[in-house]
């Protein structure tokens, strides 16, 4: 069964996959109040084309990142390879259940998700039981913590994305990752272009989702001259230097049309995930990754605009 589900992962578009005994997770975690029998948490990682990020590395496309790097890996390629897991699964008499992120849908009442519209979120939705992603990603053995809490594997570095499958199942374990990717070096934190990241590695959320967003001018190709208009410390907030609450956030969110979303709510990254790019151009430098590409990720300059330009 262990061998099937990993031919099936693969077949429709996993490269990492990995399996958790139930175990290693806390008997009050969401594993069990989701499915009180879980045996195993199987994980799988999707890699995220590294020519996608080229585009906005480059300046020459974004919504590429949006649509095939995010909407349809989340809403299409990955739960294709769930269900189609679950369903040997159940063929050969197991239980299993997809968990997907839900990206419009939080317990917390005052958060948000970066890569949706902050109105298209549902807070305080407590009820829905959700999973620690990063934590069964981990604990399936997909890869390691980096600095600022994403996972980093050591075929794609941190281009991926990952879901799980519950199931009473009993399936051989996957050695949890020995950490020895993330050195502290500091760049994805340095890359950011709106400060989201503090010295801890923790991302404000609110933060990260203006400047995913694009409000920052000097990154941004699309930004009107006049931007932010109405906003007293307009300039700062083009520079990358406003630091944003909640409700200072929806006000600049609510300015930002520099690009049309794409369904589902999902924006569209201006920024990037400049973290994931810098951190993925370290690790290719130092030459760990496993996956070799014949030319290097980063051919030139970071390019970038003055903020003198917008007033
Ligand atoms: S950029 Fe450096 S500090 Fe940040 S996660 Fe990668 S290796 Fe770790
Ligand atoms: S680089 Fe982009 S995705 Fe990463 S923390 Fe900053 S705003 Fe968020």
């Amino acid at each position: 069964m262990r061998d099937t589900i990993i031919k099936i992962a693969k077949e429709n578009g996993a490269d990492i996959v990995g399996f958790a005994p139930a175990e290693r997770f806390d008997r009050d975690s969401a594993v069990f109040k989701i499915m009180p029998k879980t045996k195993t948490v199987i994980g799988l990682a999707f890699r995220v084309l590294r020519g996608i990020y080229r585009g906005i590395e480059e300046g020459s496309t974004y919504y590429q990142y949006t649509t095939m790097a995010v909407e349809n890996m989340e809403e299409t390629i990955m739960p294709m390879a769930e269900l189609k897991i679950a369903m040997e699964l159940e063929e050969a008499g197991y239980t299993a259940i997809p968990q997907r992120r839900h990206q419009q849908i939080m317990a917390e009442k005052n958060s948000t998700n970066p890569e949706v519209a902050y109105d298209a979120v549902y807070r305080d939705k407590g009820v829905e039981t959700q999973m620690d992603f990063f934590d069964a990603a981990v604990k399936c053995g997909l890869g390691e913590k980096g600095f600022y809490n994403t996972l980093l594997t050591d075929e794609f570095g941190p281009m991926i994305r990952y879901c799980f499958i519950l199931t009473d199942a009993e399936l051989e374990a996957t050695d949890v990752i020995k950490p020895h990717l993330c050195d502290k070096c500091g760049k994805c934190r340095a890359a950011c272009p709106g400060k989201a990241i503090d010295e801890n590695g923790n991302t404000d959320p609110w933060q990260c989702a203006v400047y995913y967003n694009g409000a920052n001018g000097t990154k941004n190709p699309f930004m009107p001259p006049d931007a932010f208009e109405g906003i007293d410390n307009r300039i700062e907030i083009i520079a990358g230097e406003a630091k944003v609450t909640p409700e200072t956030a929806r006000k600049i969110l609510d300015k930002i049309y520099f690009y049309p979303p794409a369904q589902h709510a999902y924006q569209c990254s201006i920024c990037g995930r400049a973290c994931d790019i810098a951190c993925y151009v370290h690790l290719e430098e130092k030459g760990v990754l496993t996956k070799k590409f014949k030319t290097p990720f980063r051919k030139r300059e970071e390019w970038s605009f003055d903020v003198k330009d917008f007033g």
